[in-house]
């Protein structure tokens, strides 16, 4: 069985930020992520304020990866229409954008990314994952 220092199953903006801040810090963690490029997911892409400040302190700006500002919301129903404020700054960026930058900061800082590699079980207590390839990685 392959060993890494810290080993992250999937490459959503979870995983991706947790391998960003653990290459950052000198860990060099492995990431397992099933799909092979950077796709769409059903997502509304976006972000409310505390995510855009999340997001910067772990070097990520999301208006240079081109997020458009969002002030306010509007809700339509046949010719009925409401808008109102938003309370804070928010952004829309698509998650296929998001995910690919992060994973790709990831990368950059140090973390290895193994994509196209399904897990197929978790085994907490053995601190590992079984993939669907028979390959067995621990943390
Ligand atoms: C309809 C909808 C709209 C939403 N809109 C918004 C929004 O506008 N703004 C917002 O902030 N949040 C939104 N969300 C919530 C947001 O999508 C989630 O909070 C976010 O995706 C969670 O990120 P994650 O990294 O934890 O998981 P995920 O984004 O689900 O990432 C998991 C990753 O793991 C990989 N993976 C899964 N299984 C395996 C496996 N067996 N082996 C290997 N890899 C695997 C997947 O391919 C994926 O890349 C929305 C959710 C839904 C359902």
């Amino acid at each position: 069985m392959r060993r890494t220092a810290a080993l992250i199953a999937g490459g959503g903006p979870a995983g991706a930020a947790t391998a960003l801040l653990l290459a950052h810090g000198g860990a060099m963690p492995v990431l397992i992520e099933r799909q092979t490029e950077p796709h769409d997911v059903v997502c509304g892409g976006f972000l409310a304020a505390g995510a855009i400040a999340m997001l910067a302190r772990i070097g990520i700006n999301v208006f240079a990866l081109g997020a458009h500002p969002i002030g306010c919301t509007r809700i339509i129903a046949g010719r009925r229409r409401a808008e109102a404020e938003l309370p804070f700054a928010a952004a829309g960026l698509s998650r296929n954008r998001l995910d690919a930058c992060l994973l790709q900061e990831a990368i950059d800082k140090g973390a290895a990314v193994e994509r196209g590699v399904a897990i197929r079980r978790v085994d907490p207590a053995a601190r590992c994952l079984d993939l669907a390839d028979g390959g067995r990685i621990g943390g």
